[in-house]
């Protein structure tokens, strides 16, 4: 008889390739028939089946069922109700959709130009030139061909050689790219399309049965109410094409598509595997008609940094292909036929671009210190050792937090000691000597594992987990304990221990540590018998007794994000109560100081890697406080070595003392606000602002370039809005002021640090008014909040000018700082 359970989708991307892979080889070990059927639109499928189980079109918050029919289905429930409750919703995360529709103005100095330009949509940003290249698309038609009498062979040999292929590029691939191709190779071994295709052999070829196959899932898929599930289409193209060409070798459908010079390239619809066959070092841009921001080849293209547009069609830009054009995927146009207006804007925007690449690349790359030469290492927090070498590319010194719990979830058992091994050791190579610090599993609680059974809790955030549950699950901490000292040889590796409370905890798990090291001793196995031990200080009893555990262990990481919630007594995870958690609380405060300032004496070393970290606002704190690290998520760690380094060490330590004496969160808020008010302020004039010898071919250039410089010195926030105001002012009459100069001007929010830019330009360029050429432009940004100054600066600048002296002052002055000293002398700034 039938069984039938219920659910509901709590995935945001609904069941789609990924998820769907999981349920099926859950459904898969058993020998029952099982089936899904979505309550919102009746769909049923085979859930032993990927595309079957996606065609159902299972959205976020559809009911479904599961029905169960054979021997085994009780066990099947039971496992599946398990998995679904616990594992299934952390199987898929919300996908990086990063598409900006937030409409932007396109600058005056590139519309003045009267360019043709076509509007896409961004989904990837950045700015490139180079011939436009059709991509035409590839007729799958041309392979309908007779039935001949080998068909199953013909498909079977073809269907062998495309797995091995994709198997070969899976293994050398990493991040999306390997994510990617394992897609690819769960919809090829997927039984709907392969049984499909073999069930059509006896009456068509190969080809008509792939194509019938393609047909089939398409018109599935395309009624998806899902933009995403819709965008899988293509990944069937993909395959089906490889099984196409591998299966009728002959055919020639001119797959291969090769660039020869920096191209952008347009396509209705490109592949993955057609994308990962472009030239990068040629593919300046790509213009997709129909692709969405979730679509393979879009991820493919954020993770190359292709800037990529989508909404625009070839046949608008006919008469462009094969000729120069532009793609501007941060403004979201590609400009065609460039006049030489537009080749100047576009190549002066280009030059920006890449020097603000290089600018975040560099201050990445640099050692981490404050403004008086403090150094703290900023290090990442990740997941799973493929994250590591992405880390370290964005800047991290070393890895502050490996949560390895999560390499036990999302599967039925836990991972063997060689496959642990292996995700270490992967992480240690990519550190090249960088500390790793590798955490034990902290599961159990609200981090639940199926296959340990651990009980339901009223209280999980207070319960069985992380140490706790070591003691059961002994042999599950010994293996990982051997991976780790196994792996530890390959790098400069580090053990840390979640969720202790106690000395009576840490003196077991060294315990353990010493049975596990003269196992391997037995066992000869080469292993790091001296690697470090360092706990989490997560729980307040910790803090209170930190001399007697600096005799213990090695180091020390605090974990902000459950110290917070225990000192405070506040759930995490609990909106209601979410206002009243806050690490600024002087409680909190006061134990960081006492943590770190015992931790010293005693020569120990203390880290904080939970969320405090990577917020800016309150690293004048963490600097204050003398932490020796701090652990944030990768993306953030360029950021916080740029506002590390406009911070004095002894202004943030006198700092924190006042915050630790501030009664209330409010106060700790103020005075913060109050200190990052004061250090943000930049000078009026600076060399930083100041271009000499300039080159500008017109007006247009000279005022996006000085106003995409103050974006580049971190003067404003949006140079785009900026130059707006700039421009709205020289609109209304323009600002040469003869003998060469001009003063645009304008008063504006958009400016964070008002500004004096200079230019000497090595030519004369047309102000456009009647006042002559200009080579000597002097720009006030200044802000809107600093009262009249604006007019002040102007009008006394002006008087100056009208002196032949200070004129021919400013034109022979030497360089930067000379005409700095020389205005602010003459201005009384
Ligand atoms: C913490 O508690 O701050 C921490 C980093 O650990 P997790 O967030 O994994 O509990
Ligand atoms: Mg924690």
């Amino acid at each position: 008889m039938k069984k039938q359970i219920q659910f509901r989708c709590v995935l945001p991307n609904g069941i789609h390739a990924r998820p769907a892979s999981h349920l099926e080889k859950v459904c898969g070990q058993f020998q029952c028939q099982v089936s899904l059927t979505n309550l919102r639109n009746g769909n049923t499928a085979d859930a032993k089946s990927v595309l079957a189980l996606v065609s159902t079109d299972t959205l976020l918050n559809d009911d479904f069922t599961l029905s169960f029919d054979g021997e085994d289905s009780l066990q099947a429930i039971t496992k599946l109700t398990n998995y679904i409750n616990d594992e299934f919703p952390h199987c898929d995360e919300a996908l990086d959709t990063s598409v900006d529709d937030e409409s932007i103005t396109l600058p005056k100095s590139l519309l003045r130009h009267q360019p043709t330009l076509l509007q896409g949509k961004r989904l990837a940003p950045g700015i490139g030139k180079g011939l436009l290249i059709n991509y035409r698309d590839i007729d799958l038609s041309t392979f309908i061909t007779d039935i001949q009498h080998d068909e199953v062979t013909r498909f079977e040999q073809a269907h062998f050689q495309v797995c091995a292929s994709l198997e070969q590029t899976a293994n050398r691939a990493n991040g999306h790219e390997k994510e990617i191709i394992s897609a690819h190779l769960s919809i090829i071994n997927d039984r709907t399309f392969v049984d499909g295709i073999k069930a059509n052999l006896t009456s068509n070829s190969t080809a008509n049965a792939i194509l019938a196959m393609v047909e089939q899932i398409s018109t599935q898929l395309s009624q998806s109410s899902s933009a995403y599930l819709r965008e899988r289409i293509l990944d069937i193209r993909d395959v089906s094409t490889q099984l196409l060409t591998a299966a009728y070798p002959s055919i020639d459908v001119n797959t291969d598509f090769t660039l020869t010079e920096p191209s952008i390239v347009i396509a209705n619809d490109l592949t993955p595997s057609q994308f990962l066959g472009l030239d990068k070092a040629l593919l300046q841009g790509l213009v997709l008609t129909h692709a969405g921001s979730t679509s393979h080849t879009v991820i493919l293209a954020r993770a190359f940094n292709i800037p990529t547009l989508s909404g625009i069609e070839a046949k608008q830009c006919v008469n462009a292909i094969n000729s120069e054009t532009y793609i501007d995927a941060n403004l979201g146009v590609i400009a065609t036929q460039p006049n030489e207006g537009v080749y100047h804007y576009f190549n002066r925007a280009i030059t920006l671009n890449q020097q603000l690449i290089e600018k975040q690349h560099a201050f990445a790359h640099q050692q981490a210190q404050t403004a008086d030469g403090k150094t703290i290492e900023i290090a990442a927090n990740i997941a799973c050792s493929i994250e590591a070498p992405a880390a370290f590319e964005k800047g991290a010194e070393g890895i502050g937090l490996f949560r390895t719990e999560m390499l036990f979830m999302d599967r039925s058992e836990a991972p063997d000691e060689n496959e642990q091994l292996g995700y270490y050791r992967e992480a240690l190579e990519a550190a090249i000597d960088k500390p790793v610090i590798i955490r034990t599993m902290d599961i159990g609680g609200d981090k639940p594992i199926s296959y340990l059974k651990l009980p339901q809790e009223n209280n999980p955030f207070l319960g069985y987990r992380a140490v706790r549950i070591y003691p059961e699950f002994l042999s599950l901490f010994h293996t990982q304990l051997r991976a780790i000292l196994r792996a530890a040889v390959h790098g400069n590796a580090k053990i840390m221990i979640p969720m202790i409370q106690s000395i009576e905890e840490i003196r077991w798990v060294k315990r353990q540590l010493e049975i596990v090291k003269e196992q391997l001793t037995q066992e000869k196995m080469t292993f790091n018998a001296d690697i470090p031990l360092g706990i989490m200080v997560e729980i307040p009893s910790v803090a209170f007794i930190i001399d007697q555990f600096c005799k213990e262990v090695d180091f020390f990481s605090i974990g902000s994000n459950d110290m917070t919630q225990y000192l405070l007594a506040v759930d995490r995870d609990n909106g209601s109560v979410a206002k009243l958690y806050n690490s600024l609380a002087p409680a909190f405060l006061r134990l960081l100081n006492q943590v770190v300032k015992t931790a010293h004496q005693y020569g120990r070393w203390v880290g904080l890697c939970g969320e405090l970290g990577a917020d800016a606002k309150v690293l004048p704190l963490l600097i204050g406080a003398g932490l020796d690290e701090i652990s944030m998520s990768a993306p953030k760690i360029a950021a916080t070595k740029a506002t590390l380094n406009r911070h004095n060490n002894e202004d943030c330590k006198a700092l924190f003392e006042q915050a630790c004496q501030c009664p209330t969160i409010a106060d700790v808020q103020t005075l913060l606000d109050s200190a990052t008010a004061n250090k943000e302020s930049k000078p009026l004039l600076a060399t930083e602002c100041v271009m000499k010898p300039a080159d500008f071919a017109n007006k247009e250039e000279a005022i996006q370039a000085m106003v995409g410089n103050l974006g580049l010195v971190g003067r404003t926030d949006d140079a785009y809005k900026l130059e707006e105001d700039v421009w709205a002012r020289e609109e209304v009459f323009s600002t040469g002021l003869g003998h060469g100069f001009a003063i645009p001007h304008t008063k504006s929010e958009n400016i964070r640090h008002s500004s004096i830019s200079i230019a000497h330009l090595n030519k004369p360029i047309d102000w456009q008014s009647d006042s002559g050429d200009v080579d000597f432009i002097i720009m006030l940004t200044l802000n809107k909040t600093q009262g009249d100054q604006h007019m002040r600066i102007f009008s006394s600048l002006a008087r100056k000018l009208i002196h032949q002296s200070f004129r021919d002052q400013l034109r022979a002055s030497k360089d930067d700082a000379e005409i700095i000293a020389m205005l602010e002398n003459e201005l009384a700034i």
